[in-house]
């Protein structure tokens, strides 16, 4: 008899509040689906992506985070291949990611992973990505995803 696999139970990043449903992350995800500087990002050189987690890690007061732009060996079973990924203590960005959207997606993970109160995709969440958009792209980049997301109906926090 093989053993079944659980993986959802297993939190092996120790993301805090990691049972917390993730209640509007299709929300957010639709919303920078429709966002034009979503669609088309321009790529960033590895050590550029380097020196921006490194800014936004000081700008939010945060431990910089380990960045990773292939999966770790040691992540090799516990993350799916090829996707961007945050932990409280790393960003996995492959080179789909490396751009400023991507990046300022995952760092707002990081950031609520660090800072707490940790709630996925949720309006903590939400409002610290779009202060990240604001610092690191522009007002105009901002505005365009804040009106997306409530077109959407994602809640964003006070
Ligand atoms: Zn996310």
């Amino acid at each position: 008899m093989g053993k079944i696999r659980e993986p959802h139970k297993k939190n092996p990043f120790d993301i805090p509040n990691y049972g917390v449903r993730d209640f509007q992350r299709a929300r957010v995800y639709t919303a920078e689906e429709n966002c034009s500087f979503w669609k088309d990002p321009s790529s960033l050189k590895l050590q550029e992506v380097l020196d921006i987690v490194r800014d936004i890690s000081f700008w939010a007061g945060i431990k910089e985070p380990r960045s990773f732009f292939e999966r770790p060996l040691q992540m090799e079973k516990q993350i799916p291949t090829n996707v961007a990924f945050a932990a409280p203590d790393l960003v996995c960005l492959p080179l789909f990611a490396c751009n400023k959207p991507y990046i300022c997606h995952e760092m707002a993970h990081v950031i609520s992973y660090q800072k707490g109160p940790n709630d996925h995709h949720g309006p903590n969440f939400v409002k610290v990505y779009l202060d990240l958009i604001s610092s690191f792209m522009g007002l105009a980049e901002r505005d365009e995803l804040r009106s997306e997301l409530s077109k959407t109906k994602a809640k964003v926090g006070a």
